[in-house]
């Protein structure tokens, strides 16, 4: 995976979301592409860099960590994208620039308290809704985020930057509409019920389904294969 076919994929990709954000009445610079590099050795977030990105997603504090370790930050923003434990917050805020994935409260407290015994101003996060209602999915139950959020918002060392959701792995594009609908539904009704809240980040979309999120109104697409190609590892 080198810089050049990144950039290539990059311009291709760029193309859709730009074709999918006009059809929703946006423009394509409302929509950041993230590359997820997890799975791919440390080399391709170099290359990631090298193409011109500002930041990577990763899924796993140990990954991101030896990663981090071999070569450094590369000027990237480093957004946590995959389950995070609570007994891992601390490694993952002292690798990481946000977490897309707080999904519970009890995380975020978590978090909060890490950032205060890390003397860290704050941490920026993402809630993560659950917006499909998999039992099997992490999230936060979309009955329950605007409540949830609202909680987060009291705890001074997290920033919330917005709202993050997977949608459950599906062709099926009716059932992708609607959740990426009930993501966005979420985030709006935070933005009116929650004074102090100025979260403006919906993150949803990866390589099967990002052209429906981005017309479903995503402000940031979470892109590995379509971008970097089949992941290598195990
Ligand atoms: C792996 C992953 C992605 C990217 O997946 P692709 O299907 O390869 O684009 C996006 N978001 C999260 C949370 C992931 O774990």
């Amino acid at each position: 995976m080198n810089e050049e076919l990144i950039r290539d994929r990059t311009l291709a990709i760029q193309e859709t979301v730009d074709r999918a954000a006009a059809r929703s009445g946006r423009s394509g610079s409302d929509v950041v592409v993230l590359p997820v590099t997890k799975g791919h050795p440390p080399g391709v977030l170099v290359a990631v860099a090298a193409a011109g990105f500002g930041a990577i997603g990763e899924n796993r504090v140990t990954e991101a960590e030896a990663k981090l370790a071999e070569i450094g930050r590369r000027g990237l923003r480093w957004r946590m994208v995959g389950h995070l434990q609570r007994n891992k917050a601390r490694r993952a805020i002292d690798v990481f620039d946000a977490i897309e994935s707080v999904d519970s409260l009890r995380l975020a407290r978590r978090l909060h308290s890490e950032a205060e015994k890390a003397d860290r101003a704050s941490v920026s996060i993402l809630a993560q809704v659950n917006a499909g209602g998999e039992a099997q999915k992490n999230g936060l139950d979309p009955a329950e985020t605007v409540d949830a959020v609202g909680a987060m918002l009291d705890l001074g060392r997290v920033r919330v930057e917005g709202l993050m959701t997977m949608a459950p792995f599906t062709s099926d594009e009716t059932v992708l509409r609607r959740t990426f609908r009930v993501a966005r539904e979420c985030l709006a009704r935070c933005q009116a019920e929650l004074t102090g809240f100025d979260g403006h980040t919906l993150s949803m979309g990866m390589s099967n389904d990002f052209e429906f999120a981005v017309e479903e109104g995503s402000t940031e697409v979470r892109l590995g294969t379509v971008l970097l190609g089949e992941r290598p590892e195990v």
